[in-house]
């Protein structure tokens, strides 16, 4: 199949205080490490703020403007992928340390299977909370923390942004709506989701770690 990637860059960075994707980590912006990782693909969109797009290069990506949702940034990069491509991976630009393996495994499962998702188990205990106080304790057996890329086939992405116009934190939420089956495969702890800015020390240590 030949694959694009679409690499969403668009956030506000609410929690972070500024835009993630232009944020540093030793020297290189987010932006260009989650870049980077991506080199092999066919084609290559990043969907970014309106404000930067002007100010941003990246030789060989075809840059676009995002939207105010999540699922309108990926729309825009959708729109922007060459006919040909058939399998489209999504990465958060806030995620620089993903690994060839986890992008090959979710590569490999989305063209076999339609949809695939990278998973870590989840190893804190969890709690349900009303305000202040506890109202349960959930049961973690089977619960995973979900990472990108994610994978899908063109087709299936597009019907499943089509269907609705739910918002969603990812894009597999939109594929299960259709109830179609999402496949997981094994992620990778270093692949951490910068969000704040204390996460940029997490993902530092990891980089020197990889080195
Ligand atoms: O806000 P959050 O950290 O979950 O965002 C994950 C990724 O989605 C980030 O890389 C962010 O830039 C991107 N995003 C986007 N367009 C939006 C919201 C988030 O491209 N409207």
């Amino acid at each position: 199949m030949k694959a694009g990637v679409i690499l969403v860059a668009a956030g506000s960075g609410d929690r972070f205080g500024r835009p993630k994707a232009f944020v540093e980590l030793d020297g290189q912006t987010l932006l260009a490490r989650s870049a980077a990782r991506f080199d092999g693909f066919f084609a290559k969109i990043a969907v970014l703020r309106l404000p930067d797009l002007d100010q941003t290069r990246l030789p060989g990506w075809t840059l676009v403007a995002g939207g105010a949702r999540r699922r309108d940034s990926v729309a825009a990069g959708l729109a922007a992928l060459p006919p040909e491509v058939d399998l489209v991976l999504i990465h958060d630009a806030a995620r620089p340390l993903v690994s060839d393996e986890v992008i090959a495994r979710v590569r490999e499962a989305a063209e076999q299977r339609g949809a695939a998702i990278p998973v870590l188990a989840v190893t804190d205990t969890l709690k349900r909370t009303d305000g202040d106080v506890v109202a349960g304790t959930v049961d973690r057996a089977g619960l995973v923390a979900v990472q990108t890329p994610q994978g899908f086939s063109r087709e299936l992405l597009e019907r499943a942004l089509a269907a609705s116009e739910r918002d969603a934190t990812d894009e597999a939420g939109l594929v299960e709506d259709l109830g179609e089956t999402v496949c997981t495969v094994p992620g990778d702890p270093a692949n951490v989701k910068v969000t704040v800015p204390a996460d940029l020390a997490v993902a530092r240590a990891y980089l020197h770690a990889i080195r």
